[in-house]
């Protein structure tokens, strides 16, 4: 298709997707409500004739396009949770060339353009010769730990040739995993009063001291370049100021971008708890979600499907192209040796924050992207 048919679609299009995003945004999705954006997505894509549309055990909405018998599929995904707990509808407001609302960017209007490029393909009734499967995902922020991805490689172990998730802005492209660990670490002591019972041990100094430690690790595993990195982000504990404090705890990660920081920063971990136990201290240790670093993917493969997203978006976009690694969806498939890489459709800014918006402009510009993106994995 030319060039120009895929301009002239995105244009004609492009209210539809913003219509779409505001629609999708009333719909809320926080982490593990997923199901009603899912059920919608399943039913507007019906709507176009939209056949094999299913709601897998995940909460993710599947729509397979050729797919079956196929050993080469590639993953077209978007995901439909948000980081917000609100589970009253949110509105779009409008401020000028802007579109304001929690969610809008990450990742409502990329899901939005993601159903107007498959119903694309459904009226030009295109069969994907080496078959297609479009996600409305799950479980991709915060603690969701890529549930819904996890789901998808997992339906369709071995069959996957490579995996695109639309997310982020079109200015940017991840295409390697930071991959990292969670851990609420609780230290507990008898305790006692303050006066009474001085020299029992005591939670808090025993966790200060263990977070002391942990601050001195310093990483230096995996080859040349490699980033590991670790965070006590939040600490609570103790009863009151004259009390010796039975409980406190922690929320622990450690991140790197190759697979032997993870486990060097994983090792060290659990030596300096260890350490801890055998002089008598009581510590539980509780994951709180583990996301995969890349290993064993093609780097050639890997390098051609970047390329090839970068090429797509500097084309359709104006300034530079960020590459950098980044912790998404795109874990699960390249810690499986699966070639993926993430942009998003839009442009816009505050992801994460109530202040969330993106420029109501970039949504034809991202359909463009994502119409020829679904045609080139079509081929
Ligand atoms: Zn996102």
């Amino acid at each position: 298709m030319e060039m120009e048919q895929i301009k002239a679609y995105a244009a004609a299009h492009a209210e539809e997707a913003r219509q779409l995003t505001e629609v999708l945004c009333r719909i809320p999705a926080p982490f593990g409500k997923e199901r009603a954006r899912a059920e919608f997505c399943k039913s507007w894509l019906e709507r176009y004739g939209a056949q094999n549309v299913r709601i897998d055990s995940a909460d993710n909405m599947v729509l397979e396009l050729n797919a079956a018998g196929s050993d080469a599929l590639t993953v077209l995904m978007a995901h439909t949770d948000t980081v917000f707990p609100d589970t009253a509808p949110m509105e779009v407001r409008r401020k000028g060339g802007r579109l304001l609302c929690p969610g809008v960017g990450d990742d409502t209007a990329n899901l939005a353009e993601l159903l107007v490029a498959a119903r694309f393909l459904l009226e030009q009734g295109i069969s994907p010769k080496h078959g297609l499967v479009i996600a409305a995902n799950s479980g991709e922020e915060g603690l969701g730990n890529l549930r819904g991805c996890r789901q998808l490689i997992a339906d369709y172990r071995g069959r996957v040739a490579r995996m695109i998730s639309f997310d982020g802005y079109y200015n940017r492209l991840w295409n390697k995993a930071v991959g990292s660990a969670r851990y609420r670490v609780t230290v507990r002591t008898r305790g006692g009063h303050s006066f009474r019972d001085f020299g029992a041990p005591n939670a808090i100094a025993q966790l200060a001291e263990l977070i002391g430690t942990l601050y001195t690790v310093r990483p230096h595993w995996g080859p040349e370049g490699t980033v590991t990195t670790y965070n006590v982000g939040a600490i609570q504990g103790g009863t009151s100021v004259n009390t010796i404090a039975q409980e406190a705890s922690m929320l622990y990660e450690y991140r790197s971008d190759e697979a032997a920081g993870l486990r060097g920063m994983e090792e060290a971990f659990r030596a300096v708890v260890e350490d801890f136990r055998a002089r008598g201290a009581e510590i539980e240790v509780e994951s709180l979600g583990v996301r995969p670093c890349g290993e064993g993917v093609d780097p050639v493969a890997q390098q051609a499907l970047s390329d090839w997203s970068e090429v797509l978006l500097k084309k359709h976009t104006a300034g530079d192209i960020v590459v950098e690694p980044a912790s998404t969806d795109c874990n699960i498939p390249l810690s499986l040796g699966i070639p993926a890489v993430s942009f998003g459709l839009c442009d816009g800014g505050g992801a994460h924050t109530r202040q969330e918006w993106i420029e109501a402009a970039s949504l034809e510009t991202g359909l463009g992207i994502a119409l020829e993106a679904v045609l080139h994995v079509s081929e």
